[in-house]
């Protein structure tokens, strides 16, 4: 029984899944392939979700995956201490013990956490101030410790920018880097970052989000902002990006609207993109409405 299994996507990636937490997060675990944790061994495993109610129980058991009957795990697989490695590894990042040699300590500087930049000023403290911040996004988000004010610190950023950087540069393989985004179930780069045609089959999730990264392929004017679109189409449908011009902070807006500027004179830009599609059938795409800046951001390759 393993809380852990690699899901095999359309184009095979092998990122690394919690049922516990796809759950948690709205994705019935069902509609998905998956495979043991343990590369080496590879064997086909199988969500089981457990009856949430039976007398007698007194609490419902934790789902699991679990290898099926025609096929076992391999001898000598390893997904034990695999599952050991991740556990200990986010544990690290909630701040509890030293860091040794898990998935955060190899990651060094890389951020994990994305903070949620929130559209409306915060009412009554405690919110700071971010005014005039365009170079210094980048911040230590300080986990709570037991009370004694000394939990460990977890790299984090509330731009997009900084976890393409990583992306493009890894420091570690995709599918080690620790990731954190809200209303993402992905546990790492290489599961949040996908292309913007799978965007259009989690349509349906309605709270799903993820980092899309496709090429850049053209953008437009309008009077009330920017469409910005990947070259990738769904059925023959542009899938777009809508910049409102009012967004704010506007120097990190201008910031993004100038690096639009340099993609179009250069071969192949990657546009980043954080949301959700949705079908704007009336202008024939599906698109993604930012609400913040920092949702998107450009990679211009070196000349
Ligand atoms: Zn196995």
């Amino acid at each position: 029984m393993s809380e852990y299994a690699r899901r095999i996507g359309n184009g095979g990636r092998g990122g690394v899944v919690s049922i516990s937490e796809l759950i948690r997060n709205g994705v019935d675990p069902r509609s998905y392939n998956y495979r043991c944790i343990d590369e080496k061994c590879d064997a086909p495993v199988f969500p089981a979700v457990p009856d949430k109610v039976k007398p007698g129980r007194l609490r419902s058991p934790s789902p699991y995956f679990r290898a099926g009957p025609s096929e076992r795990h391999k001898d000598g697989c390893m997904r034990g201490a695999i599952e050991e490695r991740i556990i200990n590894a986010q544990q690290q990042g909630h701040g509890s013990g030293a860091l040794v040699d898990g998935e955060h300590a190899i990651s060094g500087g890389a951020p994990v956490r994305f903070v949620e930049k929130s559209p409306v000023k915060t009412v009554g403290g405690g919110g700071k101030q971010s005014s005039g911040d365009d170079g210094a996004d980048e911040q230590r988000a300080r986990t709570r410790g037991r009370g004694d004010g000394g939990g460990a610190s977890e790299a984090s950023s509330k731009s997009i920018e900084k976890f393409v950087d990583v992306y493009e540069n890894p420091p570690i393989p995709h599918d080690q880097l620790p990731i954190s985004i809200k209303g993402c179930p992905a546990k790492t780069f290489a599961e949040t970052f996908i292309s913007p045609i799978e965007g259009a089959s989690l349509l349906l999730n309605s709270d799903i989000r993820h980092i899309y990264r496709g090429q850049y392929d053209r953008h437009e004017h309008w009077k009330t902002g920017i469409s910005l679109y990947f070259k990738e189409t769904v059925n023959g449908l542009p899938l777009s990006v809508w910049i409102p011009n009012t967004l704010e902070p506007a120097s990190v807006l201008n910031r993004l609207i100038d690096r639009i500027q340099v993609a179009e004179s250069v071969r192949d830009a990657t546009l980043y993109v954080l949301g959700r599609f949705v079908p704007k059938f009336n202008h024939g795409k599906y698109a993604i409405e930012l609400i913040s800046p920092y949702q998107c951001w450009i990679h211009i390759p070196n000349p």
